[in-house]
């Protein structure tokens, strides 16, 4: 499951066709490894509105060292800037006065953050030019190269403090593949918590629910999870039981067996985690499963009802478990839900009618629970593009390659790279992040 491509580009050979041809080339990621810190460098703090004066303090309080000038020749890691100060399309110049003459000295697998105000929640030229940031900020991702990534973060009015989660995943290896992404914090309420004791364990006496965790992404979900801190509850069809209690007995965690499409699932996995666990705090709907086929091809009584299984699995059961876990109050306060998506939810695939209705059925599932939840429970996802797992291992060998260069990072993602973003959701200090959808695609070229 190796990306033999990367392998290829950086032998001597592959390095003069890259060059000569003009191939893509994709850079070596940097990737987050427990105990590092959470910036390997500085970063570059401007712009002029409600957070500008704030953010060195919110850096400071995750060991980020900032500065708000850059000497001559000096490199920097990331860049922050406040653009929540704009007011109208005139302002807007303001982004070319400060990125310009700074975009040179970016180090390798830079990250940049820009801020703004949610643009529904403001009016006339401001609205223009809050959401004009958005045209800049996913530009700006397919220019900047060399593995760096570009977000644009709306922040509420008065929940400039519940932004330090999200700039402490943005900021760092952790959001590797995931850029040219809108973000927005406090925008279905005010946060309940804005800081945890411990950012290198922000899930300590927690508990987390993933489905599918035997393998995959769900492998790298319950790890990350584990490494932050939680007690991780893995659940897996029966067949994968070996594996997934190899896994859990390594995470110390607890398992489940059983097929999450069961009729009385919803009530078996509410019961086990009240009764064994007194609750859950993370529940991660990461189970799935894909049956491609032309529409026209994709009769009724094909073989495993190709429709009504897809459908079952990624959307049906995390809706029906969500439900009963909410109905018999098992998700404790300040808890988070979490879906899994898809980009083929977002842009559309061929052959994936079934599994696109399904994953963008979880974006609305999403979107009709984000202003309905109350007790500090939020509720989000994340939209994986071509992550490299046993799934994508099925696709076949050129539409593997394309889909894996597709993007400005020229490279598959790792299930890590989806684990580390549910990680970010999942952090209590991440209360104001809710109904998002965040696509983990290294921003692929196809759809939004
Ligand atoms: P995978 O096939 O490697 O793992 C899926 C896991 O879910 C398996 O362990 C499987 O046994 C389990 N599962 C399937 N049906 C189940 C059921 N009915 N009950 C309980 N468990 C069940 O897949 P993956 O690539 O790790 O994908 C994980 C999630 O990410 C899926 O929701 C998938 O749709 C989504 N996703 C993956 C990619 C990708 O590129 N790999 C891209 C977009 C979205």
């Amino acid at each position: 499951m190796s990306d033999k491509y990367q392998g290829f580009v950086s032998s001597p050979i592959g390095k003069i066709l890259v060059k000569n041809l003009g191939l893509p080339n994709p850079v070596a990621l940097d990737r987050y490894t427990d105990g590092d810190p959470l910036v390997s460098g500085t970063v570059l703090v401007g712009g002029t509105g409600r957070l500008a004066e704030s953010l060195p303090g919110l850096l400071d309080l995750l060991g980020i060292a900032s500065t708000t000038a850059l000497e001559d020749g000096a490199k920097v890691k990331g860049i922050v800037f406040d653009a929540s100060g704009l007011r109208d399309a005139a302002d807007l110049v303001a982004l070319r006065d400060f990125f310009t003459p700074v975009l040179r000295s970016l180090e390798s697998c830079a990250r940049v953050v820009v801020i703004g105000t949610p643009p529904e929640l403001t009016k006339g030229g401001e609205r223009v030019a809050q959401r004009a940031l958005e045209g800049f900020t996913r530009s700006l991702g397919k220019e900047i190269g060399r593995g760096g990534t570009v977000q644009l973060v709306y922040v509420a009015e008065g929940q400039e403090a519940a932004v330090t989660s999200t700039l402490a995943f943005l900021l760092s290896p952790k959001s590797a593949y995931v850029s040219g992404q809108v973000v927005r914090v406090g925008a279905h309420g005010p946060a309940t918590t804005t800081s945890v004791d411990d950012w290198t364990k922000p899930l300590a006496g927690k508990v987390a629910l993933v489905t599918g965790a035997s393998r995959g992404i769900g492998e790298a979900i319950a790890r990350v999870l584990h490494r932050d801190g939680a007690t991780v509850v893995g659940v897996d069809v029966p067949q994968a039981a070996s594996e997934l209690q190899t896994l859990m007995n390594e995470l110390d965690g607890d398992w489940l067996t059983l097929d999450i499409t069961g009729k009385d699932a919803p009530q078996r996995i509410a019961h086990h985690l009240q009764e064994k666990h007194g609750g859950v705090d993370v529940v991660v709907h990461n189970a799935g499963i894909t049956r491609d086929r032309k529409l026209a091809n994709m009769a009724a009584n094909d073989k495993g009802d190709r429709w009504t299984s897809v459908i079952a699995v990624n959307l049906t059961a995390p809706e029906l478990i969500t439900r009963e876990l909410l109905d018999q109050k098992v998700i404790n306060d300040g808890g988070s839900i979490i879906g899994v998506a898809s980009i083929a939810g977002i842009a559309g695939n061929v052959g994936q009618t079934n599994y696109a209705a399904s994953k963008a059925g979880v974006i609305g599932f999403v979107d009709s629970l984000a202003d309905e939840l109350d007790n500090g429970i939020t509720i989000n996802a994340v939209a994986p593009g071509f992550i490299i797992t046993q799934m994508t291992a099925a696709v076949p060998f050129a539409t593997r390659e394309v889909g894996q260069r597709l993007n400005a990072m020229a490279q598959g993602g790792l299930p890590v790279d989806v684990a580390e973003t549910i990680a970010w959701y999942a952090n209590p200090a991440s209360s104001a992040v809710n109904g998002n959808v965040v696509r983990v695609c290294g921003q692929m070229m196809l759809g939004a």
